[in-house]
Parts: C-alpha cells; structure tokens; sequence
C-alpha cells in the first residue's frame, strides 16, 4: 500500500471513531431528553429540583464535549470517562426524581452496552457495571434515608439486568473482535501470499525472458500456456511472409536437407503434444538468410494421478554449430579429395622403385619400404574421411567363408600384435560360410584388432572369435588392455572421438576407426556392442543377421 492510501485509511478511520461517540452519546441524551419530558408530564416539579437538572444538564454538556473534542489526539482509553460521567449524570438525576421516575434508571444501559463493548475486559466491564448500577438505584434510597434491607433490596432487578446485559455484550464484542481479528489475520497472510506468488511470477518471467532457449509451455489440449520473449521471437521468424499470426501447422518447418517441409503431424511441437519426449530433434525454421537450425527437446508434464497435462518444449538455436560442423566437413573432404591424387602418384612410384629393390643402394629399399607403408595408411584415411563424409560405405554381400576372412585379419593383427608383446589368438573356426562383403567384413574386424593391440598393454593379450547363431553370424574381439571408461562407453562410436585418457597419450589414431566398423555392421544390418571394464579389458561384438542355413 502507498504512503498516501494508508493515510486515507487512518483519516477515515478515526472519522468514524468520532462519529461512533458522538452518536452514542447523541442516542443517550435524546433518550435523557425524551424521560425528561415524560417526567415532567407526571411532575412539573422535576425542573425546579436542582441535582435532576444538574444531572439533565451534566448529560447535554458532556454530548457537547463529545462533539468538541478532538478524539484523534486522545488515547482512546480515556473515551472511557464519557460513559463513566453518564453514570453520574443518569444517577444525579435519578437520585433528585426519586422512585416517582423510574425510567431514568434504565438510561443507565446506555453507558453500560458502551463499556462492555469498549476494549476493556469482560470482568472489568461487569465490575463497572454493577458497581455504577447499583450506585444509581441505591444512592436516592441513601440519601434519602436510612433504608432498610427489604428497601435495598427491592431495585436489585434493574442492576442485575444491567449487569448481565454488560457481561452479554462483553462476550458478543470479544467474539466478534476475535473473529475481525482472525479475518483480519486471514486477509493479511493472502495478500502477503498473492503478493510472494506475483514476485514469483515476476521472477520466473525475467528468468525465462533472461535465457537464450526459447521456452514453450502448451497444456493437454495444445494452447500455449507459457512462452518466453526468445521463443517468441523464434515463432515470428518461422512465420510465412504476411502471415503475422500463424498456427502451429503454418509454421515454416523444414528437414534437414532444410528444403523438405516436415509434415505438421510430425512436427516436434506436435510429437510434444502428444506426449512424447524429445531429445535434441533437429529441425530448420524459416526460409533464406533467416533460416534458423533448431534443437529442440521436450519434457511432458503429469499430475498427482500419472495424467497428462501438458508439456515443455525447449528450442535451442544451434545455427552457428550447425553451419560450423558443415563447414568442416566440407573442409575435410575437400582436403581429402586434393590429398589422393598426389598421394597416389607417391604410392605409385614408391611401388616402382620398391619393383627394382636389387638396383637400391644398401638399405635403401627399407627406408622407401616404410614410406610406402606410411603413404598407405595415410591413403586408407583419406578414404576414410571421405566414405564417411559421404556418408556410407556401400557393401556387397556375398556367400563367402568368413573363417578364411579372420584368419587373414588375425595373421596381420599377429605381426602387430607381437611387435607391441602382445599374444593373439585367434578361436574362430576355420571354415565358417556366411552371406558378407569379405572386403569391409575385413576392414571392420581389423579396426576392432588394431584398436585391441593400440590400446593394450606389454603382455596382454587379444582373443578373436566366431560362431554361427540362429540368429546370425557372431565375431567378438576381447582385449586385455586398458579398457574404456563407463561414462566414455556411449560415445566411442561417434565421429572423431577419443577418450581423454588416450588423447594424451602417443597411441596414434583420429577416432574414425569405430564408426566406420559400426557403419559397414550397420550396412549389413548387424549390430555391434562393447562391454568394457576401464584396467581390465574391452570386448567388442558384432552380430551380422543371416540367412535361414540350408537343412
Ligand atoms: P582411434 O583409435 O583412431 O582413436 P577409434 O574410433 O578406433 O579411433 O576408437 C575411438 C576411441 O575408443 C579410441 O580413441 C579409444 O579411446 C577407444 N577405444 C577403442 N577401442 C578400444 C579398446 N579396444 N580398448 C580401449 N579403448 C578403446
């Protein structure tokens, strides 16, 4: 609240304080006035007895201070005196009338009700009251006389009335105090409540407006309920040209060719909607220079019973990566396709001379031996790089003995393996007929092998084996070495990735030897899995599905 409301409210407030005792006070003395008038029907006299108009007198004269006085700059206990003078003034004139007006007496509930339903106690109020009540029916019979017993006790029912009406009232004004109070209390803790929940939302708005993800939240039906100022954005530049509110499914959405439109039923946001959890769904949103790769993930929501009721889309701009990662690309198969033509002139004339070794000086033919070895393996990457720039390595299966294929590759792997003292056995059978492409079949088992010798250590040892299954043909390659960590498992088939511990070490590689053995499984519509204990050893598996075998 403003400074300037809370002092309209105090203002009003102690205006109608005022008016509350004036018009108390107002209510006693017309009433005063009015038993006054009846009195003197009865008894003209009455205004010639000098302590009865005193106490008329003392009654108007306190309605007169009442209207004076300037009650917002007296402690409102002192408001107290006011009643309490009326009980002089009412017992004044009742002590002056005698028993010959007894209606005098019963003003008397007037500045009783004022006291009990003043702030003080409901024993204080009582107290007050039959003491002052009792006061303005026994002091006429004291002054009087000597009164006797029977005398005394003969007005008690007015005091008694009295009394009990005080202490009715009392209770009434407490209870209904408390219950002010309690709403009181109530209304405070919600607004302190609405105003933490509306500093809430101002948080969480400038939290999701803060963030560089567009935020979308929609409910089960598929209304946005939330959206953040990126996501906004977002939404504008997917917008076909002039359409400046478009639906969901008029939004420019595109595959990642980012020429193909992605139907709207299997759009991200619609996939979201109908409950499904995405992870990184990559999509491209508005058209030319504008055009914008997306990722976007989504987690639904759920109440207490497991229903649906809604979800969150998050949408990460992830041009510049994308646009980065195809510039490599580009750049590495570019400079893979300049490297092949010079590197098969080299290898081509390595190979000459090497035809002519007896002409070579001593020695030389080694050194030119290892050139060639080395201009192979650089030859071998560069087609590498560019099969898996390209995207696939197409295979050729046909009926052929992969007994014979990995024997071939473990002869090689041996001569690597014991170079590095490391034993290699070879368990597969040696004639095992399978429906594969005998090249890449051998080009993905000698990765797996040359991996098991790169990373193994003095006197390990590597196991190749093979086996037919009913559901196709089984190769595994168990190493000894130095094995993979957990964490590092779910990506060693990724393109270039080495686990940190062998990136610092000078075991050579570039992190393509896995995915291109994946990839030729793959090409087969094999499978191929790892298990791995970092210290202990790694086992890969591939599974290569076959044809029924004839009975
Ligand atoms: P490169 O060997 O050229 O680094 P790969 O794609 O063949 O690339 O392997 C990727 C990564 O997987 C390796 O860098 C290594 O960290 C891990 N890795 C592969 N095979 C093994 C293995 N047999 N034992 C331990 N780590 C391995």
């Amino acid at each position: 609240m403003t400074g300037s409301l809370m002092e309209t409210g105090r203002g009003a407030r102690r205006s109608r304080h005022r008016r509350r005792i004036i018009y108390s006070e107002l209510a006693l003395s017309i009433a005063f006035t009015l038993a006054t008038l009846h009195g003197l029907a009865e008894r003209d006299e009455l205004l010639s007895i000098p302590v009865f108009v005193a106490g008329w007198a003392l009654n108007l004269l306190v309605l007169a201070v009442c209207c004076t006085v300037p009650w917002s700059r007296i402690p409102t206990r002192w408001v107290i005196l006011v009643p309490l003078v009326d009980f002089v003034a009412i017992g004044l004139s009742r002590a002056a009338a005698g028993e010959s007006l007894p209606s005098i007496g019963l003003l008397a509930a007037f500045p009783v009700v004022w006291i009990a339903a003043s702030r003080v106690g409901t024993g204080a109020a009582v107290a007050i009251a039959a003491v002052a009540t009792l006061t303005v029916v026994w002091l006429p019979l004291v002054l009087l006389a000597d009164p006797t017993f029977d005398a005394l006790i003969d007005p008690i029912l007015l005091p008694v009335m009295l009394t009990g009406l005080a202490w009715f009232v009392s209770e009434i004004t407490r209870d209904n105090r408390q219950r002010q109070e309690a709403l009181r209390a109530s209304q405070a803790a919600l607004r302190e409540s609405v105003e933490s929940g509306r500093a809430r939302e101002r948080l969480l708005g400038t939290v999701l407006d803060t963030v560089s993800v567009g935020l979308l939240a929609i409910d089960a039906d598929g209304n946005d309920i939330l959206m953040n100022a990126r996501q906004r954005e977002g939404h504008a530049a997917a917008a076909p040209p002039g359409n400046d509110d478009p639906n969901e499914a008029e939004l420019l959405v595109f595959g990642p060719d980012r020429i193909t439109p992605v139907p709207p039923e299997e759009r991200p946001v619609a996939r979201a909607i109908r409950g499904e959890e995405l992870d990184a769904e990559q999509v491209w949103v508005g058209t030319g220079r504008s055009q914008r790769a997306l990722s976007i993930a989504s987690h639904a929501m759920h109440d207490d019973d497991g229903t649906f009721t809604g979800t969150v889309v998050s949408f990460h701009d992830v041009t510049e990566l994308v646009l980065a990662l195809q510039a490599k690309d580009d750049f590495l198969s570019n400079v893979s396709h300049e490297f092949r033509t010079p590197l098969t002139s080299i290898l081509g004339y390595l190979e000459l001379t090497l035809e002519r070794h007896e002409d070579l000086p001593d020695g030389v033919a080694g050194y030119l031996e290892v050139a060639r070895r080395n201009a192979v393996r650089l030859e071998r990457l560069v087609e590498d790089l560019l099969a898996i720039n390209a995207g696939s390595f197409r295979v050729n299966p046909v009926p052929t003995d992969a007994g014979r294929i990995l024997a071939e590759a473990a002869s090689s792997g041996r001569v690597r393996a014991e170079r590095a003292g490391l034993r290699l056995v070879n368990r597969a059978p040696s004639s095992l007929p399978a429906v594969v492409d005998p090249v890449r079949l051998g080009q993905a088992v000698d990765n797996l092998l040359t991996n098991a010798v790169k990373y193994n250590r003095r006197g390990g040892s590597i196991t190749l084996d093979a086996r037919r299954r009913d559901d196709g043909l089984v190769i595994e390659v168990a190493d000894t070495g130095i094995g993979i960590e957990t964490e590092d498992l779910h990506q060693i088939f990724d393109r270039f990735f080495r686990s940190p511990s062998v990136r610092t070490t000078a075991v050579p590689g570039v992190g393509l030897g896995l995915l291109i053995t994946r990839t030729i499984v793959a090409e087969h519509r094999g499978s191929i899995t790892v298990t791995s204990e970092r210290g202990k050893g790694t086992c890969f598996t591939i599974l290569i599905p076959q044809p029924p075998r004839a009975a």
